[in-house]
């Protein structure tokens, strides 16, 4: 396959801010993710590459100059929610005000249409499967939440690796696009950015987009302002538990370096140019087994 013919890949960031997001939920944001994303945006300049950027409500209240200037450098702006508050713990009712807070924030703020969301933490999964009715309810026509790679925090086992049309349990549609996973001795490993696509060298994601284009289907790559800068954890001026240190602050000092050799080496677009691409798409309805139906039974959609 030449360069041209090859899938037109998703890049895409989830702005938000890593003390509000990761470390402690109630804490208010800190201005590092404005610097943060300002370099991600300066990286994509340079490879002439346009993104999908799902910002975060609180992150949009916060700095609305940072979104309308990612809306004006041509990238797509999408939902990340509002508060960053994982949707399995959430009500319906909660989950809606959260996206429509959001989405209505963002609209306002860059006079274009959001219609994309990502959960925060790729929250959805078989125990919420509502929140895809929610979504549809709110005005949303594609979703990237659902990974398909099984984790003990994330993903549903042997959901689809590739974009396809999700039909809802109330029969609704939305496009899902999951993010980048690879297959290996029968296992779906979350390759698509995180703790492993930090850890990992840059042969395994050169491998990981090569076998998704031999079945013929992008990758989605996805990132955070806070993995751009190496020194943000050391520099907060609070305790960060030694755990959670190592982890997420590791492979950050080559993070960029590695995004750099992606964007050289792979054409990469928003998503919604990767969505055109695609055309047609196969449907895929998660299973409605009694089981499953009874688990979600205990959540009647909001009105
Ligand atoms: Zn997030």
């Amino acid at each position: 396959m030449n360069a041209t013919s090859e899938p037109l890949n998703a890049f895409t960031v989830d702005v938000e801010d890593w003390v509000q997001s990761v470390l402690d939920a109630e804490s208010p944001l800190t201005e590092n993710f404005v610097a943060n994303t300002h370099r991600i945006l300066d990286l994509l300049d340079k490879h002439s590459t346009k993104a999908t950027f799902f910002v975060l409500g609180l992150a949009a209240e916060k700095a609305p100059e940072l979104v309308r200037e990612i809306h004006g450098r041509g990238h797509e702006v999408q939902s990340h929610g509002f508060a960053h508050r994982h949707v399995h713990a959430q009500t319906p009712r909660e989950f809606r005000d959260d996206v429509v807070k959001s989405k209505k924030l963002l609209e306002d703020l860059i006079g274009s249409p959001v219609c994309g969301y990502r959960a925060p933490a790729f929250s959805i999964t078989e125990r919420n499967l509502w929140a895809l009715d929610v979504l549809v309810d709110a005005g949303f026509t594609f979703d990237s939440s659902i990974n398909p790679a099984k984790t003990s925090r994330y993903g549903i086992a042997g959901a689809p690796r590739f974009p396809h049309r999700l039909r809802t349990q109330s029969g609704g549609e939305l496009i899902e696009i999951p993010v980048a996973s690879y297959r290996a001795l029968g296992k779906t490993i979350p390759l698509g950015g995180g703790g492993y696509f930090r850890l990992f060298p840059i042969k395994m994601i050169d491998k990981t987009i090569k076998q998704l284009h031999a079945q013929g289907h992008p990758a989605t790559i996805y990132t955070h302002p806070y993995e751009f800068n190496p020194n943000e954890i050391a520099s907060l001026d609070r305790n960060v538990p030694l755990r959670l240190r190592l982890h997420q602050g590791l492979g950050r000092g080559r993070f960029a370096d590695k995004i750099e050799r992606l964007l050289a080496n792979w054409r990469f677009g928003p998503l919604c140019d990767v969505i055109q691409a695609l055309g047609d798409l196969p449907v895929h309805e998660h299973n409605r087994t009694p089981e499953n139906l009874s688990r979600n039974q205990n959540y009647a959609i909001p009105t």
